[in-house]
């Protein structure tokens, strides 16, 4: 594995993150949030960004499969081609203070993209992505148009989903970037079981209601 110029300093916590991405990558495969290829996961080292390769299976990456580019895109580590989404992604660190972003084809969540324009507020969890999700505009899978109508439906949020075609959601960890990706799934879930029973429409939860959860949120679990 060879790093380039002042990346050196962030040379440590590479392997170590790449092993992580690469466990996300398989968790999304695993739990049934994408088939296949589909999908890819991300994190932030300092200016390196790692990020899965396209088209690989995740349970063929290795520790000597590490991509990396900076935040320009420019490859600074390894030899696969980086993930179609690069331009996606780096919008992202480049917007928020995102650390690491997973993207899915999650089947409810797709589905849902295809029916709103936003999640209605179906349950409080909604809070920890910041709010009601927003469904991105339509584009061309791997375009810097695609990742344009992304940023515009994540503000204020950490989770969109992206129209005909899946979820992005980020967090300050691997693990907050994918919980949050199963959160939504499940979201999405709950709203097509309800809103789809016969002769009933579902109650919804008011922003004001969802916002007083976030601010319980920030208490919430361990110490
Ligand atoms: P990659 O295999 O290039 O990451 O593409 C998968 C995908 O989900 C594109 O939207
Ligand atoms: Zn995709």
């Amino acid at each position: 594995m060879t790093v380039t110029g002042d990346r050196i300093a962030a040379y440590g916590e590479i392997p170590r993150t790449w092993a992580d991405v690469v466990t996300t990558a398989r968790r999304t495969t695993s739990e049934g949030l994408v088939v296949g290829t589909s999908g890819n996961v991300s994190a932030r080292v300092g200016d390196v960004v790692l990020v899965t390769p396209s088209g690989v299976p995740y349970d063929r990456l290795g520790p000597d499969d590490a991509v990396g580019v900076d935040l320009d895109g420019r490859r600074v580590l390894g030899e696969l081609t980086p993930t179609s989404e690069l331009p996606m992604h780096l919008a992202v660190y480049r917007a928020t203070d995102a650390r690491a972003i997973v993207h899915t084809h999650a089947v409810h969540a797709t589905a849902v993209s295809t029916l709103v324009d936003e999640l209605p507020l179906v349950h409080y969890m909604a809070a920890a992505l910041g709010g009601p999700v927003r469904v991105a505009l339509y584009a061309l899978y791997g375009t810097e148009e695609l990742a344009g109508h992304l940023l515009d439906a994540l503000d204020g949020r950490t989770g969109a989903l992206l129209r005909n075609h899946g979820t992005v959601t980020y967090g300050s960890t691997l693990d907050q970037a994918y919980d949050r990706t199963a959160q939504l799934e499940w979201m999405c879930r709950l709203w097509l079981t309800a809103a789809t029973v016969p002769g009933h429409t579902p109650t919804l939860l008011t922003g004001a209601q969802v916002a007083e959860v976030a601010e319980k949120l920030r208490g919430y679990g361990q110490r």
